[in-house]
């Protein structure tokens, strides 16, 4: 099934110091509405079957989103807003912006939560866009953003005093976050398998990667082009045929790191996009792994 996180705008009316999406040029840019509407309808033929509204704050344009919300209904789309809750100031707000989003059609509602994001939005208003959530019969679900530190105890401890649905993001650190201070990681061998689910941006360049990828300034890698010269079909059909993101997909950045040479005490060093980036953001390594997963080699690799 094609999914696709889509930015309409990238303003957002908080500044966290750990946004992946800040530091995409251009700064501040949005669609037009009514390209944004002819876009929907485009992905709609195309077989995407969910549409993510994501970063910046998609509530920053609550009436274009509305319409927005009301395109994807029509064309049998599965909706979700990713959202700060700043709107949910209490409950009586929360509600009444809920009511408006059932009624164009809104599938999940996902609220973005860390103490990154809680220095601007107190905690209690993400529980005010829970509450309304349930109380309209909206889908939703808390995005628990960590680093996995001690410091993050807290705040989980609220979601579950509060018996909310919740699940953890691992802190990704592109863009803002790229400055913060990491702790060593030591996992398991783990997969790393990555559903690449697309990107498209404000500027409607497509990228095959929501989260990290579209940081991959050296080679670009994972930019598939623009609707502006391309099909949203055609940009599809650029990542489900690469050889390479297949084994990203089926096989796993670990996989790929092993074939590259990265010894496995090495590999459990990394968090995945990190790996991913050594990996596909060095323009040698890359044209060896494009070759090998050409020829085919790349895919024989098993562990
Ligand atoms: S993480 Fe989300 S809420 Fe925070 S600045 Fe970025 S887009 Fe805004
Ligand atoms: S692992 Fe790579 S492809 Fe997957 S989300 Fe991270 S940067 Fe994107």
């Amino acid at each position: 099934m094609r999914t696709i996180a889509f930015g309409y705008s990238s303003r957002c009316n908080i500044r966290c110091s750990h946004c992946v999406a800040a530091g995409e040029p251009p700064e501040s840019t949005k669609m037009e509405l009514a390209t944004a509407r002819e876009i929907i309808n485009q992905l709609a033929e195309a077989g995407v079957r969910g549409i993510s509204f994501t970063a910046g704050e998609p509530f920053v344009f609550f009436d274009d989103l509305l319409e927005l919300l009301e395109c994807c209904s029509k064309g049998g789309i599965y909706s979700r807003v990713v959202t700060n809750s700043l709107w949910a100031r209490d409950r009586d707000q929360a509600e009444a912006r809920l009511a408006r989003l059932r009624r164009a059609g809104l599938s999940q509602l996902r609220l973005s939560y860390s103490r990154w994001h809680q220095q601007q939005v107190p905690r209690e208003q993400v529980l005010h866009a829970a509450r309304a959530c349930q109380g309209a019969g909206v889908d939703y679900f808390v995005s628990f953003v960590t680093d996995f530190s001690a410091e993050d105890d807290p705040y989980e401890a609220y979601l579950r005093d509060h018996d909310l649905r919740f699940f953890p993001e691992p802190l990704i650190y592109a863009g803002r976050a790229d400055g913060l201070e990491r702790t060593p990681l030591f996992t398991d061998y783990q997969e790393n398998r990555c559903p690449m689910n697309p990107y498209l941006a404000p500027d409607l360049t497509m990228y095959a990667c929501c989260d990290a990828g579209s940081h991959f300034t050296t080679t670009k890698v994972f930019r598939l082009g623009s609707l502006r010269d391309s099909t949203a079909a055609e940009l599809f059909a650029r990542s489900e045929s690469s050889p390479l993101f297949h084994c990203i997909r089926n096989q796993g950045i670990s996989t790929i790191a092993s074939f590259a040479g990265y010894r496995a005490r090495e590999i459990v060093t990394h968090r995945k996009c990190e790996l991913c980036k050594k990996l596909f953001d060095d323009p040698q390594t890359l044209a060896a792994l494009e070759a090998a997963s050409a020829r085919g080699t790349l895919q024989s690799w098993l562990r």
